[in-house]
C-alpha cells in the first residue's frame, strides 16, 4: 500500500493546497496531511484549528486523513507506515528551499522519496501569507480559499461571520 503525507504549515489551507490534495489522491492509496505543530513560523491559527478546517474541507475526499505532527517529519512518515513525501512546486523560486529540504530528509531516511506536484496555473500565486493579507485588508478571498476559511478568517479580523 502506498501512503503518503504531505507536510506544511497550512495557516490556513488554500485552494493551492487542496488542488494538491486531490489529485495526489489518484495516484496513492493513502493520504495523511499533516499540520505542523513547531512550525518555524509564527501561525495566526493553532494547529487544532488549522486541522479542524482541513478536516472540514476534506470530509468528502476519499482517502484523505488529517494529523498534527510535531518533531522530525520523517520520524512522523515512518510511525506511519508511509514511503512517500508530498510537496506542492509553484514556481522556480520553491525550487532551492524543496530541494533543500528533500535533500535532507533523503539524508535522514534514505528509504523515504520525495515527490513535487507541480501547482495548477490558476493558483501559482496563492499562499497561505497572501490570502492572510488580503484577507485583513478585507478584501475578496472567495476564490481562493475554502468557504470555512474564509468565515473563519472574517470573524478573526472583523469578529463578523461571512
Ligand atoms: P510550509 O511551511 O511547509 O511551506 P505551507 O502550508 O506554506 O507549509 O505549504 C505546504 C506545501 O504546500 C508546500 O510544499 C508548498 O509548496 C505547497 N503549496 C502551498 N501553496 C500552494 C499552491 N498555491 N499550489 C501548490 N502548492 C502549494
Amino acid at each position: 500500500m502506498n501512503i503518503a503525507v504531505y507536510p506544511g504549515s497550512f495557516d490556513p489551507i488554500t485552494n493551492g493546497h487542496l488542488d494538491i490534495i486531490e489529485r495526489t489522491t489518484k495516484i496513492v492509496d493513502k493520504l495523511i496531511v499533516a499540520v505542523a505543530v513547531d512550525s518555524k513560523k509564527s501561525t495566526l491559527f493553532s494547529a487544532q484549528e488549522r486541522t479542524e478546517m482541513i478536516k472540514e474541507t476534506t470530509k468528502n475526499v476519499e482517502k484523505v486523513e488529517v494529523k498534527s505532527f510535531s518533531g522530525l517529519l520523517t520520524d512522523f512518515v515512518k510511525k506511519n507506515k508511509a514511503s512517500i513525501i508530498v510537496r506542492g512546486m509553484r514556481a522556480i523560486s520553491d525550487f532551492e528551499h524543496e530541494s533543500q529540504l528533500a535533500l535532507m530528509n533523503k539524508r535522514l531516511a534514505p528509504e523515504i522519496e520525495t515527490i513535487f506536484m507541480v501547482t495548477c496555473y490558476k493558483y501559482s500565486y496563492l499562499n497561505s501569507s497572501i490570502v492572510k493579507e488580503i484577507a485583513s485588508l478585507n478584501g475578496n478571498i472567495s476564490q481562493l480559499v475554502p468557504e470555512i476559511v474564509e468565515k473563519n478568517l472574517k470573524t478573526l479580523f472583523f469578529n463578523e461571520k461571512a
